[in-house]
């Protein structure tokens, strides 16, 4: 199952060296690439099915990377960033990439980002391509009948609330910015459409969750945004 092609694009031969060392013993197939231009290079050419992109490249940031390849390919970019700052993440989220890893990584972390995507791509390709129903553990959504639903009960949410879930369902996996969706909810991201967000989450979460405190539909992550994740 694990025979997916890992692109890791690190100029840092160690760290390098620890990635392809950790898939080679898991069981993934890898290529690697230690720059920017190689990486759009092995990208276009090999097909991979994820790519780890360090942002901090020699020839090229890699968020340029991350819009040269969205030109032409929807493929897992999962990032890795040595630098802390939230601004990075959000930067290169808002220009495609589905998840980040911060440095320092441990080697768990790096299989637990890659198990998250596996899930994602299984469950793309076990769907028919225009799905109208989103179905996620005990979570239903009929895109096309308006409506969600907990087991069995219908669930009574607002509009704003609706809207939210659809967007975090229909990007199942992948990591939203709190930019990303104020944009697609009200048009706008102002600092008070962010503390909104906060509110509605709130209360989406209460519905849908059954112990709000330690969700396990939508993931939070603090000062970048929310992910919508495939539960067994
Ligand atoms: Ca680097």
């Amino acid at each position: 199952m694990n025979k997916l092609v890992i692109l890791v694009v690190e100029d840092d031969p160690p760290i390098r060296n620890l990635m392809t060392t950790t898939l080679k013993a898991h069981d993934y197939h890898y290529l690697t690439a230690p720059t920017g231009e190689a990486a759009i290079l092995e990208a276009s050419s090999h097909n991979p099915d994820v790519i780890f992109l360090d942002l901090g490249l020699p020839d090229m940031d890699g968020i340029e990377v991350i819009k040269r390849i969205r030109t032409w390919s929807n493929l897992p970019i999962i990032v890795i960033s040595a630098r802390s700052e939230d601004t990075d993440k959000i930067d290169a989220l808002d220009a495609g990439a589905d998840d980040y890893l911060t440095k320092p990584f441990s080697v768990e972390e790096l299989l637990a980002r890659l198990r998250v995507t596996q899930r994602r791509l299984a469950a793309a390709q076990s769907e028919i391509p225009v799905q109208s129903v989103f179905t996620d553990g005990k979570l239903r959504v009929d895109y096309a009948a308006g409506c969600a639903y907990l087991g069995e009960n219908e669930l009574h949410l607002t509009p704003i609330e609706y809207k939210l879930l659809c967007l975090l369902s229909k990007n199942v996996g992948k990591v939203l910015t709190h930019t990303f969706i104020t944009q697609k909810i009200w048009g706008s991201s102002w600092d008070n459409d962010i503390a909104s967000l906060r509110v509605f989450m709130a209360t989406l979460r209460k519905k849908i969750e059954s112990e709000p405190d330690s969700p396990q539909y939508i993931q939070t992550h603090i000062g970048v945004g929310y992910r919508m994740l495939k539960v067994e």
